[in-house]
């Protein structure tokens, strides 16, 4: 991920990353379907390409897969989606066993082409190319150690402070070298890294990002997200675990822990918005802790209507548990323009405003003439809740009940999700009364910290802990002007 200014108090890129290692020859007995690809598809590219595909929405401002046939490494990247970045001709150019993956999320004023991974540089090891999830907070004291030593930097991304890292570090051999590095850097990062003969997989010691490892016909794979494995056919083997690094080669997968003391702390944002309904992650499946937020809300803050909505996409598993929990039909009265991206895209506020129009709008058969609950995953700056409450009266709505199933955002993130300044947060200086005001609502309640919580613990009992810094501005770690605690 990359930087503007750290201080500024913005917050920076999300992203997907991928890593493929093909090693056997196609199985004869794995699922048949797989076999609609010919032999020439099966290369590590055109799987890391669909595997981007499945990750889209972790990242569509650049994308890009490093590839390496054991000898050479190559790379292509560019700005945009997969689609945008990738056609049969540069794809066709990147032909190898291993690869290296990455899409990166859009953030206003921080979109410089240099900052596309994966980044790849030449180094007394070889080849190396790095994809990361996640974001640094000792990037600068790193940087200027760096730059101290004689290292130049092409951009200001703390995934080129990594990569250095692990260049610098080339007379312990690659394992050290990986090992060093990982216990110097401080913050959240899944990493995808890879050399001419292998590809490593690593999670931060607090398991913020996620990172899982799955198997594919041919070979390894490493994803954010189990949907990828999913999407190609593949299976899903386990997650990495906080301060686990895996290398995987020819001889197969191993495992070390890099010593660290490990804790849990897994982004709950993550739940709430960020993952796909169709993932697992940490063995908590996405869409059913959402519908247990659902439920949860449906319990504490249950109010008297005719019709239950979610709002696309991220709501809508959460409208499905209220509505289930209260009895309320449940109706897709709100549909979303699929051709659009994120609305965080749009830089300007009155851009994001007339953005939420075109992305979203009222199916007035369901909510005319009715008293409406409307669920969304989060309200940060009050942009998309506002509009909706205008487009949901505009389309006959008696009623618009607001429920959000996270907490209010009120702090910023410093572990790689894209949360505006602080001043920007309307939870962070406004009450639940004035928002409700602000937006236009009938009523508005958002889930407790305790309900969110524990609607993921209820899917899996052994779950990590989370990291809830965005809501109670207690984070994991030190970071800059924030305070570092734990709670109890
Ligand atoms: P806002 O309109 O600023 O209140 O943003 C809330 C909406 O943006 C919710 O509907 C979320 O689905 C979505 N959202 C929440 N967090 C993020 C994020 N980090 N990046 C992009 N969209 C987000």
């Amino acid at each position: 991920m990359s930087y503007d200014v750290f201080e500024d108090d913005k917050l920076h890129d999300e992203c997907g990353v991928v890593g493929i290692f093909l090693n056997k020859k196609s199985d004869s007995s794995a699922k048949k379907e797989y076999k609609a690809y010919s032999a020439k598809d099966f290369n590590a590219a055109t799987l890391a390409y669909y595997a981007l595909y499945a990750l889209q929405h972790r990242g569509q401002e650049s994308a890009g897969i490093a590839i390496s046939d054991g000898k050479e490494m190559k790379l292509h990247k560019g700005k945009g989606s997969t689609a945008e970045v990738f056609n049969q001709e540069n794809l066709e150019s990147l032909t190898g066993n291993i690869a290296c993956a990455h899409v990166r999320y859009a953030t206003a004023g921080n979109k410089s082409p240099e900052n596309a991974q994966p980044m790849m540089q030449g180094t007394k090891l070889g080849d190396i190319a790095v994809a990361h999830n996640g974001q640094l907070v000792n990037y600068e004291q790193l940087r200027e150690m760096l730059e101290e030593s004689g290292c130049t930097f092409q951009c200001n991304s703390d995934t080129e402070v990594i990569l250095k890292l692990i260049a610098r570090s080339y007379k312990k051999g690659l394992e050290r070298a990986l090992i060093d590095t990982i216990q110097m850097i401080k913050g959240s990062f899944s990493l995808v890294i890879m050399t001419d003969d292998c590809v490593i997989g690593a999670r931060d010691p607090n398991g913020i990002r996620p990172l899982c490892l799955g198997e594919v016909d041919g070979g390894w794979m490493l994803a954010s997200e189990s949907c990828a494995f999913d999407a190609l056919n593949g299976n899903f083997v386990r997650d990495i675990k906080p301060g686990e690094i895996v290398m995987i080669n020819k001889e197969g997968v191993t495992s070390y822990e890099f010593g660290e003391k490990t804790s849990k702390h897994t982004c709950v944002f993550e739940y709430v918005y960020f993952a796909r309904p169709d993932s697992i992650m940490d063995g908590i499946p996405v869409n059913v802790a959402r519908e247990r937020m659902g439920a949860c809300l449906a319990k504490e803050s249950g109010v008297p209507a005719d019709v239950v909505i979610g709002v696309p996409d991220s709501g809508l598993s959460a409208a499905q548990g209220y509505a289930k929990a209260t009895g309320i039909p449940y109706a897709s009265g709100l549909i979303k323009n699929r051709y659009i991206g994120r609305t965080f895209i749009a830089p300007t506020q009155r851009e994001r405003e007339n953005m939420v129009f075109v992305k979203l709008n009222a199916v007035r058969s369901v909510v005319d003439g009715k008293r409406v609950v409307v669920i969304d995953d989060s309200i940060v700056r009050g942009t998309t809740s506002r509009r909706l409450v205008q487009i949901l009266r505009r389309a006959g709505a008696k009623e618009v009940h607001f429920r959000i199933a996270s907490p209010p955002v009120k702090f910023p993130c410093y572990f790689g999700i894209d949360t505006p300044t602080r001043n920007e947060l309307i939870s962070n200086k406004h009450n639940v009364a004035e928002i409700c005001k602000e937006i236009g609502a009938d009523t508005l309640a958002f889930i407790s910290a305790k309900g969110m919580l524990e609607a993921c613990r209820e899917c899996n009992p052994e779950a990590f802990g989370f990291c809830e810094g965005c809501f109670t501005g207690v984070y994991p770690m030190s970071v800059p002007g924030e305070i570092h605690g734990k709670k109890l």
